[in-house]
């Protein structure tokens, strides 16, 4: 069962979990503000609450994780979110960097590979209760040609190559920020890209990541 209540004691737990991530190096109020925000032990069972705001990623269903809150943030700030921001998210997960991004005001398209997260995210009322937040059930890889282009995306599990499909989804001037390689360690990488189609590479830390993978999953 889901928790659903959020009292002072959740929050004063976020409030150190927002500190803490703060003095890792993120600077932008914004996020900090919706990590401030979203109740993260509402994205896990009640049994793992005292869990929910350490700095570090859990186990969910399917083999899958909820990133750790330093990494979604990081990712946040890379992304620069701004409000109406039209923002495709490769890897649904728990939802929680989709909330996150709802949050700070973006439009979210967000995509699961699989079918039982896909699936247990429509019933999550709180991930529900943001209308900015689309789900699609589909293959993270050809990403989603009817609502392109986007300003933003960002992937949230290990990608084996920069895929092309999504750059192509991306408008110019737009950015995309993603894990790239296939062994343990990915890069974390920022693209903008040009009028051409080509685009410009930026290179940040290396984060660990659940692989992204080809097709989907029933
Ligand atoms: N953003 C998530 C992180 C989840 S971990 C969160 O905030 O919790 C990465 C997720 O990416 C997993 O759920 C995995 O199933 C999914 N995934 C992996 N390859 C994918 C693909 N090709 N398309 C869509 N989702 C994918």
């Amino acid at each position: 069962m889901r928790p659903s209540e959020d009292n002072y004691l959740h929050k004063g737990l976020r409030k150190n979990l927002v500190n803490n991530i703060r003095a890792k190096g993120i600077t932008n109020e914004r996020v900090l503000e919706a990590i401030q925000a979203v109740p993260r032990h509402f994205f896990l069972d009640s049994a793992f609450t005292k869990h929910a705001y350490e700095d570090r990623a859990f186990p969910i269903a399917e083999g899958q994780t909820i990133s750790q809150p330093y990494t979604v943030a990081y990712q946040s700030q890379l992304l620069d979110v701004k409000p109406f921001d039209k923002v495709l998210e490769i890897g649904t997960g728990s939802a929680y960097q989709a909330c996150i991004l709802a949050e700070m005001g973006a439009q979210v398209y967000t995509i699961e590979r699989q079918k039982k997260l896909y699936e247990q995210n429509k019933l999550f009322s709180y991930a529900r209760s943001f209308p900015g937040i689309r789900f699609f059930y589909g293959d993270g890889f050809e990403g989603l040609p009817t609502y392109a282009p986007f300003d933003k995306i960002i992937v949230t599990a290990a990608a084996p190559f920069i895929p092309e499909k999504l750059i192509a989804q991306l408008k110019t001037g737009g950015v995309m920020v993603i894990p790239v390689n296939e062994g343990d360690l990915q890069r974390m990488l920022r693209l903008v890209k040009n009028s051409d189609g080509s685009f410009i590479e930026e290179r940040f830390d290396q984060f660990s990541f659940v692989p992204m993978k080809e097709g989907k999953k029933n």
